[in-house]
């Protein structure tokens, strides 16, 4: 959750916007383009952990809106909603500053290791068991061809016909193996990379993209986001 205290630039003839929050305020804005019905500390403005907004007038007679109409506060918003200031009806503009905010975070992404090596496992775990399938496949006509050899060497009619219906009771076997396989392997691959893309991607809620391309462990060398550059520890 960040708190900003959002209010015309103090001090000044041409006032920036004002964002305060901790200790810290930044400001946005050129000189002058924020109206003196804005008061210092006009509105306070909550950016929670799902990516909604909370806004709150902290103005006596001041005045805000939410979507054209006159408001004290307001939940569950989004970037998307108007906010505005003051009798002159200052525009927000909730995406740059959310932006801003929520990328000066520092995000833990220990969950993201999970994810990650999770995801890996399991690819790793599919390849070994279709390599393992296809060997599999090879078998019977090993024991068909070794059936003939044996036969020859042996003289034995008998042997061979046991190694050709073990052949073919093999293939059957094979074969309705791979049916099962073939029918549920990709819907559990589909399922799989879902699951990754939904959430292998960046804590930050303004962010939230796909971190694929980057390996664990390389987001957290770097320290942060590829994309927004919120700050990255464990
Ligand atoms: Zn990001």
């Amino acid at each position: 959750m960040i708190e900003i205290i959002i209010g015309r630039e103090a001090g000044v003839e041409k006032s920036r916007l004002a964002l305060m929050a901790g200790d810290k305020t930044a400001y946005c804005g050129n000189p002058g383009s924020v109206p003196r019905s804005v008061s210092r500390k006009h509105c306070r403005l909550v950016i929670h952990e799902d990516s909604t907004l909370s806004v709150s007038d902290l103005t006596d007679n001041n005045f805000m809106y939410v979507n054209g109409s006159d408001c004290k506060s307001r939940g569950h918003i989004t970037v998307n909603d108007k906010v505005e200031l003051g009798p002159d009806r200052y525009c927000l503009e909730l995406s740059t500053i959310v932006k801003a905010f929520a990328a000066q975070q520092t995000y833990h992404i220990a969950s993201l290791k999970e994810v990650y090596d999770n995801y890996n496992k399991t690819k790793l775990d599919n390849q070994i068991r279709q390599g393992k399938l296809n060997a599999l496949s090879a078998l019977p006509g090993v024991l068909s061809m070794s059936s003939m050899v044996l036969a020859i060497c042996l003289n034995n009619e008998g042997i061979r016909i046991v190694m050709i219906v073990l052949a073919a009771v093999f293939a059957v076997g094979v074969v309705i193996v791979r049916m099962k396989n073939s029918s549920n392997n990709p819907l559990k691959m589909k399922q799989l990379e879902d699951g990754y893309h939904d959430r292998y991607v960046c804590p930050n809620p303004s962010c939230r993209h796909f971190l694929g391309s980057m390996q664990y462990k390389d987001l957290l060398k770097n320290g942060a986001c590829p994309y927004c550059k919120a700050k990255y520890v464990e």
